[in-house]
């Protein structure tokens, strides 16, 4: 079994386009989404339906929930408020009330699925500092988490080490014991200085994680952004992936 786990693709339709097309060369069996489909880009609803038609499971961000109601926005910067506005205007009632359906966590035997974290997921914390780390990994207990939010891609291989990914691809066999937690990075709005986007594909019966970069047309993307009058720092950004 062959999974292709992605995440945050805010609204990126040439970033989303370009990561499903290099998927197709992978052999992948099923499709996850770790969440925040929406925000930040100018094609929310074209990312939203291309998500929900391709993945057999889909998480609910904190993006996504904001963009409903769901979630509190004070903690937001204005960029990203602005954006969340924008984006719930242009949602149908149908594409709400997907989004209100959505999980924030999947559990399988062999792994968890999150957006941001196991401690408190739906309060929306980023595993990036050591004492949160180790707090995830109290909570592990299956061999795998695969988690997004932060937009930088990186393995948690244990308490201590940590692979980041940034400007190459990783693969990582791992054994029996091992415990890891894996940020697949963005699609959309890569944020490690690596301006591509990033996705995850875990081989099951391989033991193996890898974690690849590809291209994509960020010109047009960044069009769009400015054509529909979101913050031009959203359109900017993505060039330097940050
Ligand atoms: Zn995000």
């Amino acid at each position: 079994m062959r999974y292709g786990i992605f995440s945050d693709v805010h609204g990126n339709l040439e970033a989303l386009k370009a990561v499903l097309k290099a998927y197709e060369t992978e052999n992948i069996d099923e499709y996850i989404c770790l969440g925040d489909m929406v925000g930040y880009g100018a094609n929310p609803r074209e990312c939203l339906a291309l998500v929900r038609d391709t993945c057999s499971h889909v998480i609910a961000g904190n993006h996504d929930f904001a963009a409903v109601g769901k979630t509190d926005v004070t903690y937001f910067n204005s960029n990203a408020r602005a954006a969340v506005e924008w984006t719930a205007r242009q949602l149908t009632e149908e594409d709400k009330a997907y989004i209100l359906s959505l999980d924030i966590m999947v559990v399988k035997t062999d792994a968890i699925f999150v957006h941001a974290s196991l401690d408190k997921p739906d309060k929306w914390n980023y595993i990036l500092d050591p004492i949160t780390v180790y707090k995830n990994f109290m909570l592990l207990d299956r061999p795998l988490c695969f988690i997004g939010h932060s937009h930088i891609p990186c393995v948690f291989l244990d308490e201590e080490r940590v692979e980041f990914v940034s400007r190459r691809e990783i693969s990582h066999t791992f054994k029996p014991g091992d415990r890891y937690i894996i940020n697949v990075g963005s699609v959309g709005q890569p944020r490690d200085n690596d301006p591509m986007s990033s996705f995850c594909i875990y081989d099951a019966v391989a033991r193996e994680i890898s974690i690849k970069r590809v291209p994509y047309d960020i010109d047009n993307a960044q069009r769009k952004i400015l054509e529909a009058g979101l913050p031009e720092i959203l359109a900017l950004r993505l060039v330097h992936g940050e």
